[in-house]
């Protein structure tokens, strides 16, 4: 690992102004368990770590009908599972968060780093997603919100500009039926070869894969097949077939882009077939 400058801010004032002074010679480190592997192999190489851990209440979790859930840019993986809230309002991503690597990485590893680094296949982005979370920014011309949509760009690019960390994410409150599914080589400890969750709000319905393009999405078109309708076998099936048109997959280490296009369309039906 190259040698770096450890920077530890105690408010979140302190930690933008440091940014925007070092900008792209500085990372922000929240749980450190993406940039730590990513320094150690030398696809980081920054001079300035700025870790956010000591800046005080940033590792809240808060939920209300009313204003939804507010995830803290803090807040771990298995804080996040465990959260009686999560758990009950937001399933899929009480699931989506417990499915994250090991106990030992969910300790340390944030949702917000999670969304952060713009892996295709993180897995708490696709319940994010289909819940139409919105990422709050600060920056050193104040607040700002995105959607989540439009917060990830491309992989490992993301809407930040110069100076910018992300406080937290808000996540609005709809009742909702749904599941998240992660498709992986191992049960435990293995990254996605496709996540993806299906939620159905009334007669709505929002569909969100991950690891089939450069970043999570939304499958509009399937959503849209959906809308107002009853789900029969035959809409079910019509719905499966028309998924992984909207997806564009890659073949890589962990499977062929077929294998990853059938359990896009395999996710969709089976997911659809219990909701109906
Ligand atoms: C063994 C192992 C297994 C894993 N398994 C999985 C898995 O199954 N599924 C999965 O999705 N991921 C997995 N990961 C990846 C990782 O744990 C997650 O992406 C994690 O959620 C990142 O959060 P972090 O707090 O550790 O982020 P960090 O590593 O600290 O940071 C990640 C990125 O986010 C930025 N960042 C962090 N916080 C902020 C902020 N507040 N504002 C602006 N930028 C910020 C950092 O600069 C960096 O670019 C695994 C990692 C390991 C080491």
């Amino acid at each position: 690992m190259k040698d770096f400058q450890y920077l530890l801010p105690q408010t979140l004032e302190e930690a933008v102004r440091l940014k925007e002074e070092y900008d792209k010679a500085a990372v922000f480190m929240a749980g450190a368990t993406d940039i730590v592997v990513r320094m150690r192999d030398y696809l980081l190489t920054p001079e300035y770590v700025i870790d956010l851990k000591k800046i005080p209440g940033l590792d809240g979790i808060t939920f209300s009908k009313e204003e939804g859930l507010h995830i803290g840019c803090l807040a771990t993986m298995n804080e996040i599972a465990g959260n009686e809230d999560v758990r009950k309002y937001y399933p899929t991503l009480a699931a989506a968060a417990e499915s994250v690597g090991s106990r030992q990485v969910r300790n340390r590893a944030t949702c917000v780093g999670n969304i952060v680094n713009a892996s295709p296949l993180a897995d708490t982005a696709t319940p994010l997603y289909c819940y139409d979370a919105v990422l709050e920014i600060l920056g050193p011309n104040g607040k700002r919100e995105i959607p989540i949509t439009e917060f990830i760009l491309f992989v490992r690019k993301v809407a930040l500009e110069r100076g910018e960390l992300v406080t937290g994410i808000r996540v609005p409150y709809r009742e909702a039926e749904g599941e998240f599914r992660k498709i992986a080589r191992r049960d435990q400890v293995d990254l996605s070869t496709v996540c993806g969750t299906v939620l159905k709000f009334g007669d709505e319905y929002h569909i969100a894969m991950g690891s089939v393009a450069p970043t999570p999405l939304r499958l509009k078109k399937t959503e849209e097949l959906l809308a107002g309708k009853k789900l029969t076998k035959e809409l079910i099936d019509e719905a499966a077939e028309l998924a992984p048109t909207e997806v564009n997959p890659i073949d890589d280490v962990r499977a062929s882009k077929q294998y990853r296009l059938d359990m896009v369309s395999y996710i969709v039906r089976d997911v659809l077939t219990k909701l109906a």
